[in-house]
């Protein structure tokens, strides 16, 4: 592993810190910092207005990490690109570049693995290796603009892990995202997903960022959701929903929520029923997605079931829309990726 401090990381006033102690006059660190986060520099010989011995000495105390593309999948059907990237110490994660609109979205990771356990998804199967480092979300964005040569224009984080069990770090990566000084995207275009951190999900209200939160719901009941999402069995559906509420209170920013159809265990009438009357006044938008089929996992679901229960909904007043389906022909399941990778390493050994 490299010792060397991690600078995409690091927040313009720490690199300023960091250089004034090496004797630095302050403008460096804004000089660097641009060139790392507007420039895109990927080593420190590009940056050709630092004088040779910094570009020496920063190279010394500091480390630009990068990633690299272990799978490209591009669909056929669609301009859906699919990315496994490489991680530093040779872990694993997926990258997905969608067209929306007239932009470029792209979902990226935010750890190794996930220790959620939700009951459907690929990305809990072999369990949690460790968190993502702001840098390494940061670089998901940068190498995939660079390989795609087009610029990304809003963000999902909904590829492996929740983020809100890798808080800081999200933090972080979100506000060097969002610096007017680095890249300066607003965070307006940033959707945050969770299993339902409850706490978590106030915390990130309190602060106001302006992200669209979505909550991956799946099942109306607690029973049911806690059948197939651990977590609801330590923050249940009456604390969720009151945190919901709180972060609309408070942000003024309308929670979206996921909903895996999974033909025969959540699409009939009293789901329905029970997810109308959960949603109630909340002016509330439902996502359908038709569940991905994972290999280990019996859940399957066909568009056509995801559009019935859509209809239910609307009978019963609950706006929701079918997710549209990018990308079908590599679609394998959140997370199904890097799992095969994974596995495929394991059996050359
Ligand atoms: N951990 C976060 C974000 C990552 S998962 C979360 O739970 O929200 C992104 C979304 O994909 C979540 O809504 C998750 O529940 C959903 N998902 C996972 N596996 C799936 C599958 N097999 N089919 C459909 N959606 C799935």
């Amino acid at each position: 592993m490299d010792e060397k401090r991690d600078i995409l990381s690091m927040t313009l006033p720490e690199l300023r810190d960091a250089l004034t102690a090496l004797g630095e006059p302050k403008f460096r660190a804004s000089q660097v910092y641009r060139w790392l986060h507007q420039k895109k520099a990927q080593r420190f010989s590009q940056m050709l207005d630092i004088p040779s011995k910094l570009r020496d000495r920063l190279d010394a105390e500091f480390c630009i990490k990068s990633l690299f593309i272990a799978r490209r999948l591009a669909s056929s059907v669609d301009d859906t690109v699919k990315y496994l990237y490489r991680l530093p110490d040779g872990q694993h994660v997926e990258t997905v570049l969608m067209h929306y609109h007239n932009g470029w979205r792209l979902c990226i990771s935010t750890q190794v693995g996930c220790k959620m356990g939700c009951a459907f998804c690929a990305s809990t199967i072999a369990g949690f290796v460790r968190n993502l480092e702001p840098s390494e979300m940061l670089l998901q964005i940068m190498e995939t603009e660079r390989d795609a040569g087009e610029e990304i224009s809003g963000l999902v984080l909904m590829g492996i892990g929740e983020p809100m069990d890798n808080f800081e770090n999200v933090i972080r990566f979100l506000a060097l995202l969002s610096d007017p000084d680095g890249r300066g995207m607003s965070l307006r275009h940033v959707t945050i997903s969770t299993c339902g951190i409850v706490p978590r999900i106030r915390e990130l209200a309190d602060r106001k960022t302006g992200l669209t939160l979505a909550v991956s719901l799946h099942n109306p009941t607690n029973a049911g959701r806690s059948a197939v999402m651990p977590v609801n069995r330590r923050y249940p559906l009456e604390e969720l929903m009151e945190a919901c509420r709180y972060y609309f209170d408070k942000t003024g920013r309308r929670v979206t929520y996921e909903y895996a159809v999974m033909e025969g265990e959540n699409d009939g009438e009293s789901d329905a029923k029970a997810l109308a009357k959960l949603l109630h006044g909340q002016g509330a938008h439902v996502n359908l997605i038709p569940v991905n089929k994972v290999k280990e996992r019996s859940y399957h679901a066909t568009r056509r079931a995801a559009q019935q229960f859509m209809q239910r909904l609307e009978r019963l007043g609950v706006h929701a829309t079918v997710r549209r389906t990018l990308g079908s022909d590599i679609q394998a399941a959140c997370g199904q990726l890097r799992h095969e990778a994974d596995t495929q390493d394991t059996e050359s050994r």
